[in-house]
């Protein structure tokens, strides 16, 4: 595929004199815990009204210092993305539709008020940390070095506007497989009473505030027994929306898989659409349509839905194994991982990890 132009020559690279020594790097990337260990470096874009962004730097991984006033500190306007980096066979690195989460971060800028940042700034900033920190990029066995891009209101301002500055970052940290002892199904609790995101809200956005809104009823599913929690609109509380972090497909016993709709409250993910791609090559009948909760609770006790998995950058596609709430619990056929779950998800994972062909040309070399 083409490469996309990139801002990467623009950043000043400031390294450490205090790198991780190689002994404790190598140990750090044997089996890390998700979100525990970060790289030596940080990309970094500052931003102040008038100027536009500007001193584009890779320095020293870090804590920031903030004024106790700095808006996202009180109002939340804030965004942030979630990409990772894969070292094929031969060494190479690579990162995954990284234009997808450039322009879906875009989007979410211009929803919180926030200014946008190009694409070959979004671009430009992962690869001057990752050329940085190349070392971190462990190499087989579903590992790979997971991407935070983030923005904040940085401006030191008590009143209720647009912040006048920001300040944009990438940090970078390895992580393992997502499930340690292979895929495994998991369970799902459909929240009745608490919503992520209503009509006209920032559901589509991938802000902070989304998830703070999830953690509630995340930890009510946790507390009924279930793993994560799936959301409902905010209108009729009728339609199944999304989980927590992930996006949700089903699989009809006919082969015709249907997906939500994108509503406006729910977030568009880069693996959903992927699959929606992967799944109208192989040949499958792919909607996106309104999936009311009680059809959806009748197709599985039917048979007439016989897989339900969940979608995302972390864990990639994880199968949906039960699904409870209120007033029911159903296994979703015998509770295990389906034939077309299991066969996108290797798909998916072969071109990323370099082992497949790439048709559609989604991958960019760092
Ligand atoms: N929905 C939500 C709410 C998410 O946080 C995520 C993770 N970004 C997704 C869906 C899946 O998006 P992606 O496939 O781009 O990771």
């Amino acid at each position: 595929t083409v490469a996309s132009s990139t801002s990467a020559e623009l950043f000043d690279v400031r390294r450490t004199d205090t790198p991780t020594p190689a002994a404790d790097r190598e140990a750090a990337l044997v089996s890390p815990k998700f979100g525990t260990v970060f790289t030596d470096h940080m990309a970094r874009i500052s931003y102040l009204h008038g100027t536009g962004w500007h001193d584009r730097r890779v320095e020293k991984y870090g804590p920031l210092l903030l004024d106790p006033a700095t808006a996202v500190l009180h109002y939340a306007q804030e965004i942030f993305e979630g990409l990772k980096a894969y070292r094929h066979e031969d060494g190479s690195v690579w990162t995954f539709r990284p234009e997808a989460n450039a322009a879906r971060f875009a989007r979410s800028a211009r929803r919180l008020a926030l200014p946008e940042l190009s694409e070959a700034d979004f671009l430009g900033a992962i690869e001057a940390l990752v050329a940085a920190d190349l070392d971190w990029v462990p190499a087989g066995g579903e590992k790979s070095l997971y991407l935070r891009p983030f923005m904040y209101a940085s401006e030191s301002f008590l009143g209720v506007r647009p912040s006048l500055e920001a300040e944009f970052l990438v940090i970078a940290s390895p992580v393992g497989p997502y499930f340690a002892g292979g895929v495994k199904p998991v369970s799902i609790w459909v929240a009745e009473d608490y919503h992520r995101a209503g009509a006209g809200g920032t559901g589509a956005a991938k802000c902070g505030g989304n998830y703070a809104a999830s953690l509630l009823p995340q930890q009510q599913a946790y507390d009924k027994g279930f793993e994560q929690v799936c959301f409902l609109d905010a209108s009729t509380n009728t339609f199944v929306e999304e989980l927590g972090g992930m996006n949700v497909f089903t699989v009809r016993a006919d082969g015709s898989v249907v997906t939500p709709a994108l509503s406006g409250s729910i977030l568009e993910g880069v693996t959903r659409s992927s699959i929606l791609r992967l799944l109208a090559d192989a040949g499958h009948e792919v909607r996106e349509a309104e999936l009311p909760l009680a059809q959806l609770r009748a197709d599985i006790a039917s048979g007439a839905v016989r897989e339900v998995f969940a979608c995302g950058t972390a864990a990639v596609i994880t199968p949906i194994g039960r699904l409870g709430g209120a007033d029911f619990d159903l296994t979703v056929a015998d509770g295990g991982a389906g034939d077309v779950t299991s066969r996108v998800r290797e798909q998916l994972t072969d071109i990323q990890y370099g082992r497949g062909a790439d048709p559609h040309g989604w991958m960019h070399r760092l």
